[in-house]
């Protein structure tokens, strides 16, 4: 950690620098305060089951209020942590915070929902991510088997041998491990078999032409066949309209997430969600028909 903050010291602007560059600067400088300001949140976006029509889980994802920047999004800084290595300390932040709050809910609310949690490619390389996430399990007393981590293609293609013992380690522990982003990555499909995961999250670039588009129609049927056939569950990412709820629940997609239910929400607004009546939540979405399909 020493090491990441040394290469991260503040720099400063020189007149030839362009504007693009200059933001970056003026972003990695200002992240380096972000924890300590208390400027970093989570946000919360519910995933819908297709078989009970109630909500699955959760997906937590940061926010950063700058003091003097504003709202930035983590499109835009995630890569630059990653860059100077400030993404070992947030990323740490992220799932002690998450697993504190679904820990939260959990005893105050009585909903045991599965949280999700995006790891970054350092983060999923770092020597003491095994060690991290039992850290914020135990501090928070958060059940393993509701904590799930999402990873993405290109993390789980470096090292077959050593992402094998990181993935089995997590997996002794009890957490579930989505691939995000499912589609675009690496092309290879070899490590499905050969990895002990439980989600495929098909990216939202395959979703936003259904049900129209025939190629992606085409992509996604093909991704929740062979994903089934592997026995992993498919969550489709970025539903915005009740006729791509209608392709996925056709070709029976296990879980759905996307605007259409709901945004991510604010701590404060997901638990005024949480705390209404099992009943009226799990109207979120309408369950499939009996007998229907
Ligand atoms: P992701 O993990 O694929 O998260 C889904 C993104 O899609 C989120 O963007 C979410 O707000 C957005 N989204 C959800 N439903 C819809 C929809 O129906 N339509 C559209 N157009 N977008 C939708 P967000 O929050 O801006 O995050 C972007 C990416 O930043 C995430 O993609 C993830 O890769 C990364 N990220 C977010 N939070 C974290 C974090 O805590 N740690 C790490 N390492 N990465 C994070
Ligand atoms: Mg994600
Ligand atoms: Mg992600
Ligand atoms: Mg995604």
């Amino acid at each position: 950690r020493a090491k990441a903050e040394g290469r991260n010291r503040c720099q400063y602007f020189t007149a030839e620098m362009s504007s693009s560059t200059r933001r970056r600067v003026e972003i990695g400088n200002a992240l380096r305060y972000a924890i300590r300001n208390a400027e970093l949140s989570l946000h919360y976006q519910p995933r819908a089951s297709l078989d009970g029509g109630g909500m699955a889980g959760m997906e937590a994802l940061l926010r950063w209020d700058a003091r003097l920047l504003g709202r930035i999004a983590p499109s835009e800084f995630i890569p630059l942590a990653e860059q100077n290595g400030l993404i070992l300390r947030i990323g740490q932040w992220v799932l002690n915070q998450a697993c504190r709050q679904a820990q939260a809910w959990r005893q105050r609310l009585g909903v045991a929902l599965p949280i999700a949690v995006n790891l970054s490619a350092r983060q999923f390389h770092d020597a003491d991510l095994v060690r991290a996430v039992e850290a914020a399990l135990q501090a928070s007393g958060l059940p393993p088997r509701l904590l799930e981590l999402e990873l993405t293609e290109s993390m789980l293609m470096h090292d077959a041998k050593r992402t094998a013992r990181t993935l089995a380690a997590l997996k002794a522990i009890g957490v579930r491990l989505a691939v995000d982003d499912f589609g675009t990555g690496y092309s290879s499909l070899s490590y499905l078999k050969s990895f002990p995961l439980d989600y495929l999250k098909i990216d939202r670039s395959f979703v936003s032409g259904l049900p129209e588009d025939r190629n992606d129609g085409a992509i996604v049927r093909a991704i929740i066949a062979m994903a089934h056939t592997l026995g992993l569950k498919v969550i489709a990412e970025g539903v915005e309209t009740a006729g791509q709820l209608d392709f996925l629940r056709a070709q029976r997609c296990d879980e759905v997430q996307g605007y259409f239910f709901s945004r991510p929400l604010p701590a404060p607004e997901m638990e005024a969600w949480l705390s209404r009546p099992e009943a009226e939540r799990s109207g979120m979405i309408p369950p499939t028909p009996a007998g229907g399909e």
